[in-house]
Parts: C-alpha cells; sequence; structure tokens
C-alpha cells in the first residue's frame, strides 16, 4: 500500500498492515516454552518467570508441560549423552514452527564439563539452535536479551523466500535422529 495512504488512513484512526506482519506480530508475542530444566541454568530460567524479571511481560509466562503444546524449547543446563536422545525426541514432538534457546556454556559447549566422557559438547550438534546465550549461569536479563533476538528472527520472518520457518522450507529435515 502507498505510503501516503497508509499515513492518512493512521491519520483518521484506520490501521492497515500485512497478514504476514499480523501472523509474525501474533507468534512473536504468544511464545510458549516448554517447562524442562537440565542443571543449575534452569534456576535462572525460573527466576526469569517470577516477579522480579517476569518474563509474562513478552507474552510468554505459560510454559508447557507437554512438548505438543510449546513452541520454544530452551535448553538450560548441562546436556549428558544419557538426556541428549530424550532432549531430541522432546524436539521432535513440537509442532512447527519452534525454536531453539540455548542457555548457558553447558548447553553451547559442555561448559566446565566438556572434558567429560558423559557431557554432550553443545546441543547445536543434534537440533538447530536459533539463539545462544554464553555464561555459567547467564542471568535472567541475558535469558530476556536472548528471547527478545527470538522475537526478533520471528518478527523478520516471511512465509516464502529464504528467511522462512524451517517447516516451509522443503529442504529442511522435518525430525532429527
Ligand atoms: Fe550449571 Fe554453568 Fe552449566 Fe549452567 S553453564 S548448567 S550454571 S555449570
Amino acid at each position: 500500500m502507498d505510503e501516503g495512504l497508509r499515513n492518512e488512513l493512521s491519520k483518521q484512526g484506520i490501521f492497515t498492515t500485512s497478514m504476514e506482519a499480523l501472523y509474525n506480530w501474533g507468534r512473536k508475542n504468544s511464545v510458549w516454552p516448554m517447562q524442562f530444566g537440565l542443571a543449575c541454568c534452569a534456576i535462572e530460567m525460573i527466576a526469569t518467570t517470577m516477579a522480579r524479571y517476569d518474563l509474562a511481560r513478552f507474552g510468554a509466562e505459560v510454559f508447557r508441560p507437554s512438548p505438543r503444546q510449546a513452541d520454544l524449547m530452551i535448553v538450560a543446563g548441562t546436556v549428558t549423552k544419557k538426556m541428549a536422545p530424550q532432549v531430541v525426541r522432546l524436539y521432535n514432538q513440537m509442532p512447527e514452527p519452534k525454536y531453539v534457546i540455548a542457555m548457558g556454556a553447558c548447553a553451547i559447549s559442555g561448559g566446565p564439563f566438556k572434558q567429560g566422557y558423559n557431557v554432550l559438547k553443545g546441543i547445536d550438534r543434534f537440533i538447530p539452535v536459533d539463539v545462544h546465550i554464553p555464561g555459567c549461569p547467564p542471568r535472567p536479563e541475558a535469558l530476556i536479551e536472548a528471547f527478545m533476538a527470538l522475537q526478533r528472527k520471528i518478527d523478520a520472518q516471511k512465509l516464502t523466500g529464504p528467511n522462512r520457518p524451517r517447516h516451509l522450507d522443503p529442504e529442511a529435515p522435518s525430525e532429527f535422529p
């Protein structure tokens, strides 16, 4: 729509937008994280949802106990090799479009345990990660910053072309091993 016409309409209290922008606006403001944690970083994730930091301000207060109802996985903590298949299974059970935040050094690279025989050296070896948060542990402000980065990413996604969500890309895998 012509910019002049759009301005004229908005002066009269009529606001216009595209379906794509409306769709992304709804998605980015109603992200439902999955309710699970793996180690100490999860304590900071829980703190982020409490009154002091109040993640609910971003529309993400509804932590879901079922992957079928969640569209954000926050990998908060150490991923052991024994636990990794369960994390991937949970990811596969989430409906599209879905996103992943790797929270803390352990989720990114194994953190202080990366020399160990039993710890994964980064969850992004198995599932696609949208935002990484460094730190041991990252503070709630860092998780909020990562969440806002994810919202910007969702807002910029198009329904077609290279910047589309993964489930609209026919070449992207639908399941991870
Ligand atoms: Fe714990 Fe640090 Fe690993 Fe987070 S990054 S799970 S705080 S050891």
